[in-house]
């Protein structure tokens, strides 16, 4: 039974997933609604506790949905165990067996399957190739660095092609530089296979880098669904402006004006003394913070403290009056939570 476009790999319908008995249960997701393209990179994003993680295991088949629909491929997968769905996880600490060796744990969906040895040989060490672990197949995973046990865990996943790969915070383990060089190849690695990948993260910076869209979880819903550019020039709430990047949230009496408003950091510029005028609003200058390449400064304005990213080193003093002038088109109205 087809009930979507034949490119949307996963579709999801009102659904809900929850936890405990009444009066003590947990609506972990909470009447999601949500559509995966096939080949895309898509990552859901979201503090601990939002729900992501059951969404990936109800799209996975390790949950059921307590109400709602789940279709793969445009055929109704709800109530599909994890291993009739065409899809594939890797977990965050990666699961591999520690008795066998390299070669062995990435053929070995394959070896379940029937493949015989010497085709199991050529498509795991294929397979290595693409994670560029070549050489790497005889060692057992405790002879590995984390990285590298990370791209085994990739490589035992993707190697009996999965229409879909889940992957669940699978680089929260390492290093932030090991972590930055995996996001770059793990995109790379998808654009190559042309496989959906569904990431799941608590690192915007990540999501953000990586994937062609978003969704924000809070409190079991989305709160916004976009590509990251449109997430972070246009977040639609207060939850999303805080959370993906930096963001003032500006009442709007403070500027004359009704409602929340976001303002980014770097869309503000400063001006010394006080100066009145549209778009401005005068303040102390609180703090200077120097990060390098950008200069942070905090800056009090009413009972507001705003923050403003500056790419020159500003020659005020803390305690300085300042004036802080934007763009109109920089404000964003904010609207209320979900
Ligand atoms: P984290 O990043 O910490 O994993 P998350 O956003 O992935 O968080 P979930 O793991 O999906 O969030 O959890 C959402 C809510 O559901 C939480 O309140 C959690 O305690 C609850 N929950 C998740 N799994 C279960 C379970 N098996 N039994 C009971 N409650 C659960």
């Amino acid at each position: 039974m087809t009930n979507s476009v034949p490119n949307t790999a996963v579709k999801l319908e009102d659904v809900v997933c929850t936890f405990g008995i009444p009066p003590k249960e947990t609506r972990a997701v909470d009447h999601v609604n949500l559509e995966i393209k096939a080949g895309e990179f898509f990552s859901l994003l979201g503090p601990s506790g939002s729900g992501k993680t059951t969404c990936l295991r109800l799209i996975g088949g390790f949950e059921r949905p307590s109400a709602g629909k789940i279709s793969l491929f445009g055929t109704d997968a709800s109530r599909l165990p994890p291993y009739q769905r065409e899809l594939n996880t890797v977990f965050q600490d990666y699961a591999l067996f520690p008795h066998m060796n390299v070669l062995e744990n990435v053929g070995y969906a394959l070896m379940v399957r029937g493949v015989a040895k010497t085709e199991r040989v050529k498509r795991a060490d294929a397979m290595l190739e693409a994670v560029k672990l070549t050489g790497f197949g005889m060692r057992k995973p405790a002879q590995l660095s984390g990285g590298q046990r990370q791209r085994v865990a990739l490589a035992r996943a993707l190697v009996n092609r999965p229409k879909i790969l889940l992957l669940d915070e699978p680089l929260g383990a390492l290093d932030l530089k090991l972590r930055e060089e995996m996001q770059i190849e793990l995109k790379a690695l998808q654009r190559g296979l042309g496989i959906t990948f569904i990431f799941v993260t608590h690192d915007q910076g990540e999501a953000l880098s990586m994937s062609d869209r978003v969704a924000v979880f809070n409190n079991g819903k989305i709160e916004q669904l976009d590509s990251p550019k449109a997430l972070y020039d246009s977040p639609r709430t207060e939850f999303v402006a805080r959370f993906v990047g930096s963001a003032n949230v500006i009442p709007g009496n403070l500027i004359g004006r009704t409602g929340m408003y976001a303002l980014r950091p770097e869309n503000i510029a400063v001006l010394e003394g006080s100066q009145i005028g549209a778009n401005r609003l005068q303040g102390e200058l609180l703090d200077i913070h120097f990060l390098g390449s950008l200069t942070r400064l905090e800056v009090r304005v009413g009972n507001e403290c705003l923050t403003t990213m500056q790419s020159t080193s500003p020659t005020f003093e803390r305690g300085a009056r300042i004036t802080l002038e934007w763009q109109d088109s920089s404000l964003r109205k904010l609207e209320e939570a979900v």
